[in-house]
């Protein structure tokens, strides 16, 4: 497991970091990658390719640790925007709530939200692991076929 201190955090973004976190999770906002802005990393909605096609940078960059994190923002993020949701629906309709079509949108909501938010969540997730820890060379695999480039 890696180690983040503060300090190498605030430097980071103190060296336009921030600029870089914007970028990145624009993109994989929009399901490319953060790291390069190339598409064709959904194999499915719900299953990714292991490395980016362009700058073969890994999807899921280290072991049990990263998973776990990635799991716990998409959790975090879809109940966050479902609860937004919800507090929007009953400010806008209040004091007619259809509570007997909240009983059963509301579980739904929350139980599918994981699932539609998948992609992005992963993907944000990436954008802003790679924000606090730039890629190294040795993590880029150079995924480009053979031959190219040959002039
Ligand atoms: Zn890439």
């Amino acid at each position: 497991m890696v180690q983040l201190n503060s300090e190498d955090v605030e430097s980071h973004f103190a060296k336009g970091g921030t600029r870089r976190l914007f970028t990145m999770v624009r993109r994989a906002l929009v399901l490319r990658c953060p790291n390069c802005g190339s598409r064709g990393l959904m194999k499915n909605w719900f299953k990714m390719v292991e490395r980016c096609p362009t700058c073969g940078i890994l999807i899921e960059r280290e072991g049990n640790d990263y998973l776990s994190g990635s799991v716990m923002f998409n959790l975090v993020l879809a109940e966050l925007i479902f609860a937004f949701v919800l507090v929007a629906y009953l400010l806008i309709v209040w004091p007619k709530v259809n509570w007997d079509v909240l009983g059963i949108a509301a579980p739904l909501g929350m139980a599918i939200a994981p699932f539609v938010l998948f992609p992005f969540s992963k993907l944000v997730w990436l954008a802003v692991d790679l924000a606090l820890r730039p890629a190294h060379a040795s993590e880029l695999r150079d995924s480009k076929p053979q031959g190219v480039g040959g002039g």
